[in-house]
């Protein structure tokens, strides 16, 4: 029998997990391709520390080709350009790959032009790529030399909340350890309906323990909101209000790639790809798709859209879900591993600079029958702990450890 191919775009959490993952359950009788618009992995998870200087991108990032290659993974550095899925083909940067099953782990691109003012050489900061994260942090050192008050906060339709409020306390944590605290107001503006929603609906006693955070660190908020646009130095609700800043971080929505984008049989409007709960793609048995380029439905409806975080443990559940499904499918077996996104356990911690909050629920999504949000410094370390260890899981390519 002709060794299967596999190809694997994007080469992240999602597609490092599913290369990997695949390669292992077939003792490597298969050919595995991943194909990446990067050569490095990013932990995305510590851009929330980077514009301070706490993290540098060599600290959070490694090369994927000696990963790959030292498992027996053929690495390609460069980026898919056209999906072509009837023909089993990719086009790419470096040339067309065939394969027999194809797997799209191609992430998110930031929404720049959901709202003026927000992005590279606009008014506000984001710190949602490793680019981004470098520049706010080079605004954040200028800020210091000349610090006012801050804005932290995300448009309408992001998704990435969490970010947001671990950003919003570190803030609070730097500007104490400046000396800043008392001289600086700093503002939160959200289109969550209620502090502490974070895009899955929140959790029971979220909204409390949120607002005694902010409280504490004397932190306003303005919720419930969408952001008109932003000015030089004013963030403008849709309402017409502002609030005036000196430094701004403002979180923008997510997109598919535009290569996912043109395949119109899987991609969904903002170019994510629609699966079922084996994480196949609905029209072709043989193309998956996990993470964030995965489509989610939002079981709710808010006045303004709140997106739905596809965050790390989900990614690497669903990469498992895909290689498990591909692995039965070579084996001649129909794919008989279910587990849709909402189902997945939530499992996330919200670092605060020194303190933080541990949040667990039974399901992603609800309803649930569990869900708890733990507060308390031993959160930070755990985040800190965490960063290593994941680092070191998936440098050397152990994605079967938990
Ligand atoms: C600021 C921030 C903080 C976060 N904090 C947390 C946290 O605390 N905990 C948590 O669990 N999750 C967190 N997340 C979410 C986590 O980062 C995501 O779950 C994870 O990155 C999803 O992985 P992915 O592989 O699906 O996508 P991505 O990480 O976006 O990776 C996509 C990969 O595909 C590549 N690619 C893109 N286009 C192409 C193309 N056309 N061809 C080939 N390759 C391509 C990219 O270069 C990239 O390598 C955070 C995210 C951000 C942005």
């Amino acid at each position: 029998m002709t060794r299967k191919k596999v190809l694997v775009l994007g080469g992240n959490f999602g597609g490092l997990t599913a290369a990997l993952a695949v390669q292992h359950e077939l003792h490597g009788d298969v050919d595995v391709r991943v194909v990446s618009a990067s050569d490095r992995f990013l932990f995305n998870p510590s851009l929330i520390w980077l514009p301070f200087g706490k993290r540098t991108a060599a600290d959070i990032t490694f090369p994927l080709a000696p990963t790959f290659d030292s498992h027996g993974i053929d690495f390609v550095h460069a980026e898919a350009t056209e999906l072509d899925l009837r023909s089993k083909k990719v086009e790419t940067t470096a040339g067309a790959y065939d394969y027999d099953y194809l797997v799209i782990a191609t992430g998110y691109r930031n929404d720049f032009d959901a709202v003026e003012g927000i992005g590279p050489g606009g008014n506000a900061h984001t710190i949602t790529t490793l680019a981004d994260a470098e520049r706010a942090g080079r605004a954040w050192w200028q800020f210091l030399d000349e610090p006012g008050d801050v804005v932290v906060g995300a448009v309408e339709g992001a998704g990435c909340f969490g970010a947001a409020y671990e950003y919003l306390f570190n803030v609070s944590h730097q500007l104490r350890k400046a000396g800043l605290k008392s001289k600086v107001k700093l503002t939160y503006v959200t289109p969550e309906p209620v502090l502490g929603h974070f895009g899955i609906g929140g959790l029971p006693h979220g909204e409390t323990l949120l607002g005694m955070f902010m409280r504490k660190e004397h932190i306003a908020s303005v919720v419930d909101t969408a952001i008109g646009h932003v000015d030089d130095g004013r963030v403008v609700l849709a309402d017409g209000t502002g609030i005036d800043f000196a430094y701004a971080m403002i979180i923008p929505p997510f997109l598919g790639q535009p290569v996912i984008a043109k395949a119109t049989d899987i991609a969904d409007a903002k170019g994510y790809v629609k699966v079922r709960d084996t994480y196949q793609t609905e029209p072709y048995d043989d193309v998956y798709a996990v993470g964030i380029a995965a489509a989610v439905a939002a079981p709710w409806q808010t006045a303004h859209a709140v997106g739905i975080p596809k965050t790390g443990l989900p990614t690497e559940q669903q990469a498992h879900v895909a290689a498990k499904n591909i692995v039965a499918q070579i084996n001649g077996e129909a794919p008989n591993v279910h587990k849709s996104f909402g189902e997945i356990p939530a499992v996330c911690v919200m670092d605060a600079g020194n303190n933080g909050v541990l949040i667990l629920a039974d399901k992603m999504l609800p309803p649930r029958k569990h869900g708890v949000l733990i507060p308390g410094p031993q959160n930070h370390l755990m985040k800190l702990a965490f960063e290593k260890y994941f680092l070191w899981k998936a440098q050397h390519g152990y994605v079967n450890l938990p």
